[in-house]
């Protein structure tokens, strides 16, 4: 009998896992995949490593947010990363120019000046209000017994009304925005909390992980183990038992015709989609019609279809910040997905994979492009390595796309490259069993947030929520929603001090 088991070993799954048998709870999380970690996997071609889900994370400087989380789930001192350039980690680059975002809200400000002189008075404004939403989550509000403070206000307003409100310069509003596929960013939906909060990190300080995330995972794994707990790969939960009004436990490994093993637990955390958690609930008139109608008609972010470019070695140099590329200066920045009309990517993310420190080359860069799934509904019924010659075609022509529209300005960068490996959306389904293969899970809409955003809570008292699909997705958002469904057995003032207190 487990005090916790935990569906899924994603950032979310695995971080209740610490939270929880550091406080002497019986924890086993529990992995469909052979390889822990969800979007912090990365996988092994040509002698190279990939990551497939977090390319950069913020917060992580001595003193700031997710510094202190990770310092309190033991896993700091494990993890390799390197510091992104302070002048520019992020460039977003509207037709032929490149705008570079400074880390550090003076770099930050400095930079924006430069380009946009005329609007310093409000680009000052602006650094402030970033400030007030990002520290709706801070050290010294941890500290105060808080995990989250006064966030409400934010996530009711736009952030696109909010910055259109706030400047009268296109270009500016077009590059304040210009990383909004980090964030999913929807305009009119995403709210002015989750736009602040992801970028407010970011700018504190961005970092790459050396030789991939999945670092983050194993350590966080280790840390489960060494607090008494388990952590199993290769067992999918396939249905979430009940006892009249409670939940039992999960069965694992079953199926339609092979009967699984039951698993009894005293609490259930869902780190997966609730939709699909709801999906394996055992059938009960708790759960009504419309309810599950609501879950799966909820909105999910759009997919991703990622284009790893294998480089020669020793022929491109590394260089130690992204860029946010987007069609034309006057494009609308909030809209990211691939344009199936005219046959173009409208924005991607490209960036280089850090293999070491003081590192002269790179080995991989990743273009990341946002695909609608419709592109690839009809093969939704198939599966990996199975879904026969036109889905290959599909994916060589998108790539030629991607890859054409991101090195238009360095076209000489074909040359060195290798080898092309491409994921799409349904390869992020199968992996993640997110439906839709959505990136970035539920979208959260600021018109509606009492129905978009899910709670932590269930209908059946000993089951909770966590992971991207609550809350904000992202390193940190995972990480804060991970202490918040831990508050929900822990207390929240004593986990917020005891995080604080790290
Ligand atoms: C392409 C991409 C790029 C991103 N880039 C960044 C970035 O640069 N920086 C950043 O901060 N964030 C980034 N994100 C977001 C971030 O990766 C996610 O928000 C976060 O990692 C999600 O963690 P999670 O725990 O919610 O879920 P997941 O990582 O999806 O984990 C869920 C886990 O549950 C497992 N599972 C599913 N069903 C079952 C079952 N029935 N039984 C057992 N196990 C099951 C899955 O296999 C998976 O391992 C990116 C996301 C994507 C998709």
């Amino acid at each position: 009998m487990y005090d916790v088991v935990i569906i899924g070993s994603g950032l979310g799954g695995l971080e209740c896992g610490v939270m929880l048998s550091r406080e002497g709870y019986r924890v086993l999380v529990l992995e469909k995949n052979p390889v822990i970690g969800g979007c912090l996997q990365t996988f092994r071609r040509h002698g190279r490593t990939l990551d497939t889900g977090i390319h950069y994370i913020g917060g992580l400087d001595n003193g700031q947010i997710l510094n202190l989380y990770f310092k309190y789930l033991g896993v700091m001192p494990a993890l390799d990363v390197v510091r992104m350039d302070t002048d520019a980690f992020d460039t977003v680059t509207l037709g032929d120019r490149e705008y570079g975002i400074g880390m550090g809200y003076d770099r930050f400000a400095d930079n924006l000046k430069g380009y946009f002189p005329a609007e310093a008075a409000d680009i000052d404004r602006f650094c402030s209000l970033l400030r007030k939403v990002g520290g709706t989550m801070s050290v010294e509000g941890l500290r105060r017994g808080l995990i989250s403070d006064d966030a409400m206000q934010y996530m009711e307003r736009s952030a696109f009304e909010a910055i259109d409100g706030m400047f009268t310069n296109p270009i500016l509003k077009n590059v304040l925005t210009g990383t909004s596929l980090l964030y999913a960013g929807i305009k009119g939906k995403t709210s002015l909390y989750h736009y602040g909060m992801i970028n407010h990190s970011f700018i504190e300080s961005s970092y790459r992980f050396v030789g991939g995330s999945q670092q983050l995972a194993d350590a966080l794994s280790a840390q489960i183990r060494s607090n008494g707990g388990e952590v199993l790969t290769g067992t999918e939960v396939t249905a979430i038992k009940l006892q009249g009004d409670h939940v039992s436990g999960v069965e694992i490994n079953g199926g339609d015709v092979a009967g699984g093993t039951f698993i009894e637990a005293t609490n259930v955390i869902s780190g997966i989609h609730p939709a699909t958690t709801f999906d394996l609930v055992e059938k009960t008139s708790k759960i009504k019609k419309a309810y599950m109608t609501r879950l799966h008609t909820l909105e999910n972010s759009c997919g991703v279809v990622t284009v790893y470019l294998l480089l020669k070695p020793g022929t491109v140099p590394y260089i130690n910040r992204n860029y946010y590329i987007h069609s034309g200066d006057t494009c609308d920045t909030w809209q990211t997905e691939y344009d199936t009309a005219r046959d173009t990517p409208r924005a991607v993310l490209f960036n280089m994979q850090a293999t070491g420190h003081g590192q002269q080359f790179a080995d991989v860069a990743s273009i990341l492009c946002p695909m609608n799934f419709d592109t690839f509904a009809r093969w939704e019924s198939t599966t990996v390595e199975r879904r026969g010659a036109e889905y290959l075609d599909l994916k060589s022509h998108l790539t030629d796309r991607i890859v054409d529209f991101t090195l238009r300005r360095s076209p000489e960068l074909r040359e060195v490259i290798e080898h092309i490996y491409t994921t799409s959306p349904l390869t992020w389904r199968d992996y993640t069993a997110t439906p839709q293969g959505s990136a970035y899970g539920i979208v959260k809409n600021c018109r509606s947030p009492f129905t978009t955003l899910i709670p932590i809570n269930t209908r059946f008292e000993n089951l909770l929520l966590t992971g991207q699909n609550i809350n904000v997705h992202g390193a940190l958002g995972v990480t804060v929603t991970a202490a918040l469904t831990c508050s929900k057995l822990l207390g929240a003032e004593y986990i917020a001090k005891k995080i604080g207190n790290a």
